[in-house]
């Protein structure tokens, strides 16, 4: 490994001018027309509960707390937007943040009156996109801002094409479960035994989360080597890798193929041995958590934890531009240990990331559509563009 592909851990230097200057109203702004397109879709969600939330989720929300959070959210949005709107040149992020914010509460605001019987039918997962974002924004913004190894903006290159990848992968939650659990209840119901389900399934609930840790990690872990190994996976992986800037968003870009064909096969194992619903929730909310905490840029190394779970250290090496073809697990080291791809050099960090193949476009359709158009195809349109 030469020493100019690494860069030894520490933060390193902040770009030239600051993306939030203090008092130019900007922070303001951008709080304000976040915080308003939050409160409008958790009002949109309250009207139509059923195209627009989760069914499962539904009778455990609770309620009178959401019903608070929004207020606060709705009036946060526009004090911030008219703070924003008297201090700030820039008056267009003020102006979106109040007329989002005033638009929620025209809609009925936080009281809006949902029915006691909510139909089942197919719907857009609003309530764990709107969930998700929120938390995840409040946890690492600020995480990163304190304690990040690159100083880089938070709309650094490629923000647009990474959110709309969290948005539509949250959205079509639905879809991409069902597909998920589909191939392994198609070709692997015949190595189901319900006697060996339950003597799993009554183990105590800490021993089958690891047990499951292991096994999805193990399984998730080959279907990971193969979209680097066979070349027209890796056209869909390759989006994935296609990030030249790591951050808590970076880990949404990820191809609906990809998503799909990585989790159905960690999810054979789990649908095979039966664990409990109780281990399966806990396993859930570990990997989602797990997805976004391995891409964050924090400068932790986690001294000699970063051996037993998969660090932003451990991960970040496999989206080293030079040394992709390590680190494949995404929860236990020991796996790459195990099979011989497992690279943590102590004090060490990748210095670029990225593909050295440039032709993935920015954009998420663009995206979509990349590894389905046939190489040649995207060649000839590289000509075209004089590349
Ligand atoms: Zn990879
Ligand atoms: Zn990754």
């Amino acid at each position: 490994m030469m020493q100019s592909e690494t860069e030894i851990a520490g933060p390193s230097k902040a770009p030239g001018r600051r993306e939030f200057p203090l008092g130019q109203g900007k922070i303001s702004g951008v709080l304000s027309v976040f915080l308003g397109w939050l409160s409008l879709g958790a009002v949109v969600a309250l009207h139509f509960p059923e195209f627009f939330s989760t069914p499962d989720a539904r009778a455990a929300y609770p309620m009178s707390f959401f019903r608070i959070l929004i207020d606060v959210v709705l009036y946060a949005a526009l004090a911030l937007g008219v703070i924003s709107l008297v201090v700030s040149k820039r008056k267009s992020r003020g102006i979106l943040g109040v007329t989002l914010a005033t638009i929620a509460l025209i809609l009925g605001g936080s009281h809006v009156p949902i029915e006691e019987a909510v139909a089942k039918r197919p719907y857009l997962a609003l309530d764990w996109l709107l969930l998700s974002i929120f938390a995840t924004v409040l946890i690492f913004v600020p995480l990163e801002r304190l304690f990040g190894r690159v100083k880089q903006r938070i709309f650094r290159k490629g923000w647009r094409t990474d959110l709309a990848h969290f948005g539509v992968s949250h959205l079509l939650v639905q879809i991409t479960v069902f597909l998920t659990m589909l191939p392994a209840a198609l070709f692997f119901h015949w190595a189901v035994s319900d006697r060996f389900q339950s003597a799993v399934s009554s183990q105590p609930v800490w021993l089958q989360f690891l047990q499951a840790l292991f096994l999805a990690d193990l399984f998730a872990y080959m279907a990971h080597r193969l979209f680097h190994q066979v070349p027209f996976l890796w056209r869909f992986h390759q989006i994935h890798h296609s990030s030249e800037a790591l951050d808590w968003l970076a880990g949404s870009r990820l191809h609906v193929v990809d998503i799909i064909i990585t989790r159905a096969f960690g999810f054979i194992p789990l649908y095979v041995l039966g664990f409990s619903s109780m281990t399966i929730y806990a396993y859930l909310t570990w990997a989602s958590f797990q997805a976004v905490f391995i891409h964050a840029n924090v400068r932790w190394k986690f001294g000699p934890f970063r051996y037993l779970l998969a660090t932003p250290q451990f991960h970040h090496w496999h989206h080293s531009a030079t040394l992709y073809d390590k680190n494949f697990a995404v929860h236990l080291p020991m796996i790459d240990k195990l099979f011989g791809t497992f690279h943590l050099p102590a004090d060490q960090w990748p210095s670029v990331y990225g593909i050295e193949d440039k032709s993935v476009p920015d954009g998420y359709m663009k995206q979509l559509t990349y590894p389905l158009i046939p190489e040649r195809w995207s060649k000839l349109d590289n000509i075209f563009r004089g590349e």
